[in-house]
């Protein structure tokens, strides 16, 4: 499968618009939210929690409830103090697992040093679990079976899937192996037939794994990491990668991929901002709404 067939080599690469994608995942999910209420009286609620005040994290939980309510569901938002313990943190997720009310809990990230982030995890409900991160997930994914994913690399994968419906035998390199990202990423590619690649801070040579990919996505962290000789030329590049960058005229937002140079080589490309970072949202919504019908034993929508 050559992917230059979707671009002359004179051309820059397509670029992957996020925003418009992300925005039509939205009106398909509003619209199963309105049928969830006329059908069956039910309203999908989702419950976001976040300790502390990292202006970052208020910014994202502010967007999650405003994009919730928009969508027509029913948004909770707990904000607690920094120094909440872990026990308080833990008896209100068991308040919320148990509240018919909420489908879909969110723990926002990263908590304050004295709560430990895998207990918590662990105590939400897996059938309410949007981020996908509680180990009963974690497995579902890496078995094959149905849950919940998380929403990033969902969101990378619904963004693929509207250029290639067809990946399988498509070689793939995921750079970066969290458990956020990373990691289910790879698994969604090999669930769709790729031949995936990891690579993170340890693998050597990374410009020549990376140039073997006809699927490249970097969730790393580190700034315009990825040059163009990186690159195959005609792949397609997914830059996960949010780094604020401070210059002289004040500061802006650049992904882990150098976007003008790689755009140079790639076929398809997301920029930064308006490309994986606004499915992201958009996924976890749809994730509410999943959750919701899987626990009303109604089918659960595809939605894209
Ligand atoms: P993380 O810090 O948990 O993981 C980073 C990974 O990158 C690690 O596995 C590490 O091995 C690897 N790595 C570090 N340095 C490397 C190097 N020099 N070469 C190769 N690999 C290297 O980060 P994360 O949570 O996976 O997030 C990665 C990036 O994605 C961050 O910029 C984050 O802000 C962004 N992010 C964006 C969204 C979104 O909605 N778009 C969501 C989550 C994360």
């Amino acid at each position: 499968m050559a992917m230059t067939e979707h671009k002359t080599t004179a051309e820059r690469g397509i670029l992957i618009d996020g925003k418009q994608t992300a925005r039509r995942l939205r009106q398909s999910i509003a619209h199963h939210v309105e049928v969830l209420v006329a059908d069956h009286k039910i309203m999908p609620g989702l419950a976001v929690v976040l300790v502390g005040d990292d202006p970052a994290s208020q910014v994202y939980v502010a967007s999650k409830e405003k994009q919730a309510v928009a969508a027509g569901m029913r948004s909770y938002v707990h904000r607690l103090p920094k120094n909440t313990s872990q026990d308080a943190l833990l008896e209100l997720l068991r308040k919320l697992n148990k509240d018919k009310k909420v489908h879909g809990i969110l723990v926002q990230m990263p908590l304050p040093k004295q709560i430990d982030t895998a207990t918590v995890l662990r105590a939400i409900d897996p059938a309410k679990d949007v981020d996908g991160l509680h180990i009963e997930n974690v497995g579902r994914l890496a078995s094959g079976l149905p849950g919940l994913v998380p929403c990033t690399p969902l969101g990378c994968l619904t963004l693929l899937r509207s250029i290639v419906p067809n990946m399988s035998g498509l070689h793939a390199v995921v750079v970066g192996r969290s458990n956020l990202v990373g990691k289910p990423m790879a698994q969604l590619l090999l669930r769709e037939n790729c031949t995936v690649t990891i690579a993170h801070s340890r693998t050597p040579q990374l410009p020549h794994v990376t140039r073997q990919a006809d699927i490249l996505v970097v969730a790393v962290g580190k700034p315009q990491l990825v040059k163009a000789d990186w690159v195959k030329p005609g792949a397609i590049v997914l830059d996960v990668g949010i780094n604020r960058e401070q210059n002289a005229e004040g500061s802006r937002l650049v992904g882990d991929v150098d976007f003008a140079s790689v755009r140079e080589v790639a076929g398809y490309i997301t920029p930064v901002p308006g490309g994986v970072g606004p499915m992201t949202i958009a996924c976890l919504l749809g994730n509410t709404v999943a959750a919701c019908c899987r626990q009303n034993e109604l089918t659960v929508p595809e939605l894209r």
